[in-house]
């Protein structure tokens, strides 16, 4: 296992990737956690990554209480989906909040972006380790007058820069709420629990955009996938086999695949989470028709398939070879569009499914060496957008996540000074964890996320490197 920083054992014990995922020591992360490092950190001022607090099933979500503001029309559906959580209306003097959510959708004009310095300004000091900031508003291009979208499309702004200030492992994100949703918001319940839970620990500055379908909490929010089948590609190792065990934690049943040279860690994986494993090269032609038999037959169908195969072959463009370019993109890109095509049209996804797509950062900010890589997952966001319209009315959904630096295998293998780069350039100062990413997607993968269509969520502590 991965040697961790003092003080983080009780993280390795709460986190389910620490297992699976074989990431590299953290040099910097070790360094200012050890007794003579943390002394000079603090005397040189140097950053200190927060141990990130990560769900555990039955603990409080947010790390506190919640401040809640805004005159929008949110406010009141907030507080009554999250009947749960505790609610207090004003900064009280000693008081760490787990969370400051703002109700934005009641902000016309430009002159109104005030309400968001006032709610926020005096609370800045009062988060708690891990806190949140959420910010709720309308989706801008449905926002009306001229006045309203601009004063909509602000708020990323906002709230992006505000993740950029935040310290000790808190985050900041947006939620854009479609206009007509009814007053009670059910479809937004999903993306609030994820967002101020620790399962979004590593997903900072992003925009969630949500639909107006009304959404049925499952009869759990700690077995939220109770009695649906999923198909996890690439699940030997990595992120994928976390996926697998979040699954299995949130009550699927789960079918591991992933290419027949790496059977024996797939068994491992299988056996470790309760899952099936099915081997399966996502490149072959008839993989779509393979899955589908073998999931109709065992289990009667398929509800949440993840895309999640995927490879590298790095080298500058002038020094690449066909087979370097063609195997990342058929991987990639290729297969899990033909998958889910097949899986579609061989009627394989039920009503209701989940399709969840695995893109990465180097797709959305470029990544020198990887020409083949950056195109294959720009073009899985492409996926996403375009066939999010179709999907839908089938009633189905289709997400991708867009992991950063995550500490794996493949993270693993990257040159020293690169690594501790890509840690420190995210907001909260390390790399994610597998789990992180597994909790996004199993966000997706929720019955009700049914609102939470054609989203590309990066799960990168705010970083914008590729990896
Ligand atoms: P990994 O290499 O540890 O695991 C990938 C798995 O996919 C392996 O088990 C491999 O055998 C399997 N696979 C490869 N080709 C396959 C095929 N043709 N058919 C079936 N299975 C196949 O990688 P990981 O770090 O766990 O990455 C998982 C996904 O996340 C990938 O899509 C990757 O591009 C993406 N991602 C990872 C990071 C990161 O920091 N690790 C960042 C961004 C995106």
């Amino acid at each position: 296992a991965r040697p961790l920083p003092a003080g983080r054992d009780k993280e390795k014990v709460e986190n389910v990737a620490a297992s699976k995922s074989k990431g590299a020591p953290n040099l910097y992360g070790s360094f200012v956690h050890s007794a003579p490092g943390a002394f000079l950190a603090s005397k040189l001022g140097l950053p200190q990554p927060e141990s990130l607090r990560r769900y555990k099933a039955g603990e409080p979500a947010p790390p506190g209480p919640v401040l809640l503001g805004g005159k929008g029309r949110v406010a009141d559906a907030v507080r009554n989906l999250l009947g749960d959580y505790t609610f207090v209306d004003a900064v009280t003097p000693g008081v760490k909040f787990g969370a400051l959510v703002f109700d934005a959708t009641g902000i016309k004009t430009i002159e109104e972006l005030q309400e968001l310095f006032e709610f926020f300004q005096p609370a800045m000091r009062s988060i708690a380790a891990s806190g949140r900031v959420l910010v709720i508003g309308t989706t801008p291009e449905l926002a009306g007058s001229v006045d309203g979208q601009i004063a909509q499309r602000a708020l990323e702004g906002f709230t992006r820069s505000v993740g950029k200030e935040l310290l000790r492992g808190a985050t900041s994100n947006l939620v854009y709420l479609h206009p007509e949703a009814a007053t009670a918001a059910t479809g937004l319940e999903s993306t609030l629990r994820f967002v101020l839970s620790g399962k979004s620990a590593f997903v900072d500055g992003q925009v969630f955009r949500v639909g107006n379908d009304d959404a049925v909490a499952p009869a759990s929010w700690d077995k939220p996938l109770e009695g649906k089948v999923a198909v996890v590609t690439g699940a030997a190792r990595g992120i994928g086999a976390t996926i697998a065990e979040v699954f299995a934690r949130d009550g699927a049943t789960v079918i591991v695949a992933d290419i027949p040279a790496a059977g024996e860690a797939l068994s491992e994986t299988a056996n470790k989470v309760g899952a099936t494993a099915l081997a399966l090269d996502v490149t072959a032609a008839d993989a779509a028709e393979k899955l589908a038999a073998f999931a109709t037959e065992r289990f009667g169908g398929i509800d949440i398939v993840v895309h999640n195969a995927g490879i590298t072959r790095d080298k500058l463009l002038a020094n690449m070879d066909e087979g370097r370019w063609s195997s990342v993109i058929n991987v990639n890109l290729a297969a899990p569009h033909r998958i889910t095509e097949g899986l579609v049209a061989a009627g394989a996804l039920r009503a209701g499914g989940r399709v969840i797509d695995v893109s990465s950062i180097a797709g959305i900010a470029g990544n020198r060496g990887q020409t083949n890589y950056g195109a294959s997952k720009a073009g899985v966001i492409g996926m996403v957008n375009a066939e999010a319209p179709k999907l839908a009315e089938k009633g189905i959904t289709i997400n991708a996540v867009a992991p950063g630096f995550i500490e794996t295998a493949m993270t693993a293998a990257i040159p020293l000074a690169t690594r501790e780069g890509g840690r420190l350039l995210s907001s909260l100062l390390q790399g994610g964890q597998t789990v992180d990413v597994a909790e996004t997607i199993a966000y997706f993968a929720s019955p009700a996320s049914n609102a939470v269509n054609g989203n590309i969520v990066r799960v990168c502590g705010q970083a914008m490197i590729g990896a």
